[in-house]
């Protein structure tokens, strides 16, 4: 599972101060309001859904996905809040977990031990994915592997960054939860847990995915990763796609789930448009998606190319080339 936290940035713009009526027991103030679009900044927006966090429809779904380990009584007070941007479409939760309640969020309450045996149990699907993801750096570069700097930003367990590093790649990693950036150094990758770690213009291939629907500050997030490709280098930003959660959020049986708006994780829910207005905002271009790596002439049916016009049209799997 990839996330990163944007826990030592300056948090006052989209991110408010914390709420006045959002203190929990241990005295840590348990959450904070955005008042702006974390995607264009923009501040009007239109509510799709708010009910309380203690409401059936979402604490029922929070207490059986997290198996009990967070502490609802302390998120009593929080409201479920999700709007929609009147400008660019981003649909986000409004009130989202304080910077020491995410950590706890990332470190505690999704067990550790839990995520680590899921990517461990992983089958020959997911490794012929990343493997497939891996290859389609060489159709976006140039560079031979050895000259080919990767960086995985958020790169969980490191599995990817991994299988890139068996491609001849020269790889690291950014993550900031300890366990995981410390199980990626015992198997012998280079992992940063800060940003200041890693040399700004530096890389020629960035992979971030799942990560910015997680952050509180996707943009500042996305400059980050802006900043710290050289010139010509390529970003892969994959992400979840709002389609069809409007609908969802507007049905009478709603409940909470673990789809794009999923309570206190996808606290960011982009389209496709969005994505790339954030992209030209750092100087990030988009351009065409790599064809899916392994198939040959003599594979391609009509689900691949529907998948191929889905990746250029609708997808929130987006390629960037830095302006050089
Ligand atoms: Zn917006």
């Amino acid at each position: 599972m990839k996330r990163y936290q944007a826990l030592s940035k300056d948090q006052s713009n989209p991110v408010d101060q914390p709420s006045r009526h959002s203190e929990s027991t241990a005295g840590t103030t348990a959450f904070v309001h955005r008042s702006a679009c974390p995607a264009c900044a923009a501040t009007t927006r239109r509510t799709l859904k708010s009910v309380p966090m203690r409401h059936p429809s979402v604490a029922g779904f929070l207490e059986r996905y997290y198996e009990g380990r967070i502490p609802l009584s302390d998120l009593a007070d929080m409201p479920f809040d999700v709007a929609e941007c009147d400008a660019c479409g981003t649909i986000y939760q409004t009130a989202i977990l304080s910077p020491p309640r995410m950590l706890d969020l990332y470190e505690h309450w999704i067990d550790p031990a839990q995520s680590f045996e899921k990517r461990r149990g992983a089958d020959h699907t997911y490794y012929a994915q990343i493997a497939n993801e891996v290859m389609g750096i060489r159709r976006l570069t140039s560079r031979l592997p050895r000259d080919t700097q990767v960086l995985d930003f958020g790169m969980g367990w490191g599995n990817w960054l991994q299988m890139a590093r068996g491609f001849g790649y020269q790889t690291t990693g950014f993550e900031l939860s300890e366990q995981r950036a410390a199980y990626g150094r015992e198997h012998g990758l280079r992992v940063a847990s800060t940003l200041c770690e890693l040399e700004p213009a530096s890389f020629h291939y960035i992979y971030a995915n799942q990560v910015l629907e997680h952050v509180p500050d996707p943009r500042a997030s996305l400059q980050d990763i802006a900043a710290l490709l050289a010139p010509g280098g390529i970003a892969d930003i994959h992400v979840p796609n709002q389609l069809g959660i409007r609908r969802k959020l507007a049905s009478k049986h709603w409940q909470a789930s673990h789809d794009a708006i999923h309570p206190l994780e996808h606290i960011n829910c982009f389209n496709r448009r969005a994505l790339l207005a954030m992209g030209r905002a750092f100087g990030l271009q988009s351009i065409t998606p790599p064809y899916p790596g392994l198939r040959t002439p003599q594979t391609l049916g009509v689900k691949d190319v529907a998948v191929y016009l889905f990746n250029r049209t609708i997808s929130t799997h987006v390629f960037f080339v830095r302006n050089v």
